[in-house]
């Protein structure tokens, strides 16, 4: 399979170093406030990532991380906590915070039945892990400490602005002048911050005699090479992971371990929401559950994001998404039927299907083979494989009553009693079901 790899700015040929272990970091979210749907598009593609890999006979090793603690609210060390944020604005602890947006996060991973991670990993349980890599890059000399904490100097490392394309001239000159005087370069990021006398920071640990907490990138170093090991196959995250955090885990990574940290990097592109940012002071967002009380399901959204490549910028709209669940119930009705109607086998259409998605994900090329051929059940089952779109989960579902009432319809149309015929049908559609008449007989379909 192909993937664009954003550390060669190319499309590649994708082999792991082992496919029956490949080895997979996702960064995941900071756990301080409900996600939009713009947060949930990237682990849709990661998902259609996983899959893919499976379904060419590799088997993953995933781990995905749940930053529950140091995410400033700038990517520039500076500015507040984003957990502290979270606990101020709703007056509960940052372990209360954590606790809650973590457990909402992973239920709404479930809607969206996303493959489960091997591995979760939460920040706040791999400090002292933490506090070792900060260590070994002060031994190997790339470390300073200032009065707010304990800094990576970035001009040690002399391939810094590499993966990045980085002009550090250029972000030297567009520095602020107030900036942080104490940094020895602009691009010197904190590996750990002091916490000052009478600031409220509630998380803590005791480091260099002092409390304080970790920097952001540190614990995205730490948990791969706890977890994955020192050269892991790939690494995913959003575009805007690129020029700052990214660059930042590749430092810590490679100046600690010497050891080239990942061979592919794969970064998903924003959506914006009717044309615009999606921001809260613009008023655009949307949660999982507004999407849900408009009567789409997390799994209508998996379908408008599929739709699309991660590469792509998209714009999300609410008719867009009316037309995502539209096709998304029309699939659901083409299982369905092909099950009753006894056409089951898995034919050569699926090879094409995942010939397309192994195009750097291509599933809308693969999409449009769905739209344009006659599907088996089987060849249904393997589109909810590689996709996880639920479209073949209530296949055997139709209680008895919906079997019995089809074929007490057909009676009445056999002896002309079109108003019985016509009253089952109702009742049919109050339970949420049709009849489709096919050559082949009559079939029960899923209404919405
Ligand atoms: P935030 O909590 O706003 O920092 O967002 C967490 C992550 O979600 C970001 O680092 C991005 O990678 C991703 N993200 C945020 N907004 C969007 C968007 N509109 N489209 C796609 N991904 C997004
Ligand atoms: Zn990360």
């Amino acid at each position: 399979m192909k993937l664009y790899n954003t550390l060669t700015r190319k499309l590649e040929e994708f082999k792991p170093q082992n496919p029956s272990e490949v080895k997979i970091y996702t960064c995941g979210p900071t756990v301080y406030d409900f996600p939009h749907v713009g947060n949930y598009t990237s682990y849709i593609y990661w998902d259609l990532l996983i899959r893919t890999l499976k379904l060419n006979g590799m088997t993953p090793k995933r781990v995905l991380n749940l930053t529950d603690v140091g995410h400033l609210t700038s990517d520039a060390d500076d500015g507040d906590d984003k957990l502290e944020k979270g606990a101020k604005r709703e007056n509960k602890t940052v372990w209360e915070i954590a606790e809650f947006y973590s457990k909402y996060f992973l239920e709404n991973y479930e809607k969206l039945n996303l493959v489960k991670p091997d591995v979760i990993a939460r920040a706040t349980d791999y400090i002292d892990e933490d506090i070792k890599l900060v260590d070994e890059l002060t031994r190997k000399g790339y470390t300073y400490e200032t009065s707010d904490g304990v800094y990576f100097d970035t001009s040690k490392f002399p391939t810094y602005a590499d993966f990045a394309r980085l002009d550090l001239d250029h972000l030297k000159a567009g520095a602020r002048v107030d900036f942080n005087s104490e940094k020895k370069n602009v691009s010197d990021f904190a590996l750990w911050k002091f916490i000052k006398e009478g600031e409220n920071h509630a998380m803590r640990w005791d480091y260099l005699n002092r409390p304080g907490y970790p920097g952001w990138h540190i614990e995205c170093a730490t948990i791969i090479h706890e977890e994955l090991g020192e050269t892991i196959d790939i690494h995913t995250g959003g575009i805007d992971h690129i020029p700052v955090h990214h660059t930042n885990e590749i430092a810590e990574s490679e100046a600690a371990f010497e050891k080239k940290m990942c061979n592919f990097w794969l970064h998903c592109n924003f959506i914006t929401i009717d044309g615009e940012k999606i921001s809260k002071s613009l008023g655009n967002t949307y949660t999982l559950e507004q999407l849900e009380e408009k009567g789409y399901m997390p799994l209508d959204f998996k379908m408008w994001v599929l739709q699309g490549h991660f590469q792509g910028t998209r714009n999300f709209s609410l008719l867009d998404l009316a037309a995502a669940k539209s096709r998304r119930l029309n699939w659901k009705n083409k299982a369905v039927a092909a099950k009753q109607l006894g056409q089951i086998r898995k034919t050569t259409i699926c090879d094409e299907i995942l010939k397309a998605v192994n195009e750097n994900l291509n599933s809308a090329a693969a999409f449009s083979i769905i739209d344009t051929n006659e599907l088996n059940f089987e060849d249904w089952q393997f589109v909810d494989e590689l996709f996880g779109l639920g479209l073949t989960k209530d296949a055997d579902n139709a209680p008895d009553f919906v079997k019995r009432l089809i074929e007490e319809r057909e009676e009445a149309r056999k002896n002309k009693d079109f108003a019985v015929a016509d009253e089952i049908r109702d009742q049919l559609a109050d339970n949420n079901y049709i009849v489709k008449d096919t050559p082949d007989g009559p079939v029960w379909q899923f209404l919405s």
